[in-house]
């Protein structure tokens, strides 16, 4: 089958799984949105990085830029958090990081062409609706006099109902934002208490009628699964909540617990995290809840209505997936902003300081404050593009890809093949000469698939560095 032909088969549904397997391929294991993953990425050369971005502004079929703009500040931390953001007490704090940003904004245009298109923009944190209506309007209006937009482009932000007012969602309205992601996590009071995250019913719902009334159709929920007090009950009602409200999208993540990564994960465990098999039902009955209501598994924990372009692109396999998450902008170079924000262009990561102030003196030099990131070779980019289509369109097309890279590409997988034998004896996954094809009960467990192919994984300490992959 051509990539580009409709898939015939049925959206997954979640019920399938089935529990033998779910404890089985319970490891831990990368989420590719990069490939190779962002813990191989290292000290790099600007030189070498910025060659790259220049080539990619020469492109005759320039498939264009996505923009993203960090902001790591929000009121106070939530304990489950592990965004890279900062309860910033100073808004002197904020200013200053606001004139890096808009510094950086500018300096970039210097190596990556400002003339390529822009067709994705998108607004992340932290919480970028923590920004006063001030300094969003100055922050917009910096990033559309320096890069060109293009119309029908897809502009889109994170927002936290506790920190949005009318006056905020009209700077982005005015600004052509269309797309809105609301981090929700949970609707059950005690949860809320327990992660320190006040936050009602209420002011989500203020949100989203303001939204309504203005026009804005695409609304996203992200949700948690695998908190401290969550039941089988509780998730119940606050699903039952979300599906009255009816975003077009929602994201349901599991959990993930890294207190060696992000210490203040570890007071959720003297609230008790769920046990493995409750964090796990707790998935399948929200799941349950959301394909009955009409919503449509995307893949790995996304959710949309049948009309929403996710859905749309799953089915004519053109799904693509980056740092923001689940994307339809196939072949968009990603340029980021900001604090920690990480780039992918053509064949090159690059990842700028975490560090506020290590960001902001580089600025201050007008040095882009890249400080790691990954040049990928030839064999990278082949097992990139394979990752890509299996983990988002669970297709690969084994003509295409040769066609693409001007190899055998079954040949090319051969040992790698020969690996996915249990998973085929499972019946998650199979091939041909022609094609890899993940099966309906497959798509649970496509980060195990994926890790068949991944060249870089035998270096890592998996266990240590990844969240579990079901
Ligand atoms: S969950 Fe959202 S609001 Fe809470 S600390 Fe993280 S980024 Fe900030």
């Amino acid at each position: 089958m051509n990539a580009k032909e409709k898939s015939t088969e049925p959206v997954a549904d979640p019920r399938r799984i089935d529990p033998r397997l779910r404890k089985k391929y319970d490891v831990r294991g990368p989420r590719y949105t990069s490939y190779p993953p962002a813990t191989h990425f290292g000290p790099i050369d600007s030189r070498q990085l910025f060659e790259r971005w220049q080539a990619r502004n020469q492109l005759k079929d320039d498939p264009g830029l996505s923009l993203y703009c960090h902001i790591p500040f929000c009121r106070k931390r939530c304990l489950f958090c592990g965004c890279h953001t900062y309860a910033a007490k100073q808004p002197a704090v904020v200013d200053a990081y606001l004139e890096s940003l808009i510094n950086e904004i500018q300096l970039a245009a210097r190596q990556v062409s400002p003339t390529r298109p822009v067709h994705q923009v998108a607004l992340g944190g932290g919480t970028p609706n923590f920004l006063t209506s001030k300094q969003l309007e100055r922050l917009l209006s910096a990033m559309q006099s320096t890069w060109q937009v293009a119309a029908g482009a897809e502009l889109s932000v994170e927002i936290n109902p506790r920190t949005s007012t009318a006056a905020k969602l009209d700077v982005f309205i005015k600004y052509g934002f269309n797309r809105f992601s609301l981090g929700i996590q949970d609707f059950s009071r005690t949860v809320l208490e327990t992660i320190k995250r006040d936050q009602g019913l209420m002011e989500v719902d203020q949100v989203i009628s303001y939204l309504r009334q203005n026009e804005i159709k695409s609304i996203n929920f992200d949700l948690i699964y695998g908190l401290p007090g969550q039941s089988l009950a509780s998730c119940r009602e606050t699903i039952d909540q979300v599906i009255d409200l009816r975003p077009s999208r929602i994201a349901l993540y599991s959990y993930a617990h890294v207190p060696w990564i992000h210490a203040h994960q570890k007071a959720l465990e003297r609230a008790g995290l769920p046990e493995p098999d409750l964090k796990a039902a707790l998935f399948l009955s929200m799941a349950d809840r959301l394909v009955e209501s009409g919503y449509q598994f995307i893949g790995m924990d996304h959710f949309a209505l049948p009309d929403d372009p996710l859905t749309v692109a799953l089915a004519e396999r053109q799904l693509r997936r980056n740092f923001m998450g689940y994307t339809t902008g196939r072949g968009l170079d990603l340029l980021a902003f900001g604090a920690s924000a990480i780039s992918s262009i053509g064949s090159a990561y690059s990842q700028n300081d975490k560090d506020l102030a290590g960001y902001q003196t580089q600025l201050a030099d007008n040095r882009l404050p890249v400080v790691r990131g990954y040049l990928l070779n030839s064999d990278d980019l082949i097992r990139r593009e394979l990752l890509m289509e299996l983990f988002c369109n669970f297709f690969v097309d084994f003509k295409a890809l040769s066609l693409q890279f001007d190899i055998e590409a079954a040949d090319y997988f051969a040992k790698d093949l020969e690996k996915l034998a249990p998973l085929i004896a499972d019946q998650l996954v199979s091939w041909t000469r022609e094609a890899i094809t993940v099966s309906d009960s497959g798509r649970f467990f496509i980060r195990n698939i994926c890790m068949t192919f991944d060249r870089h994984l035998e270096k890592d300490d998996s266990q240590r560095v990844y969240s579990r992959t079901v």
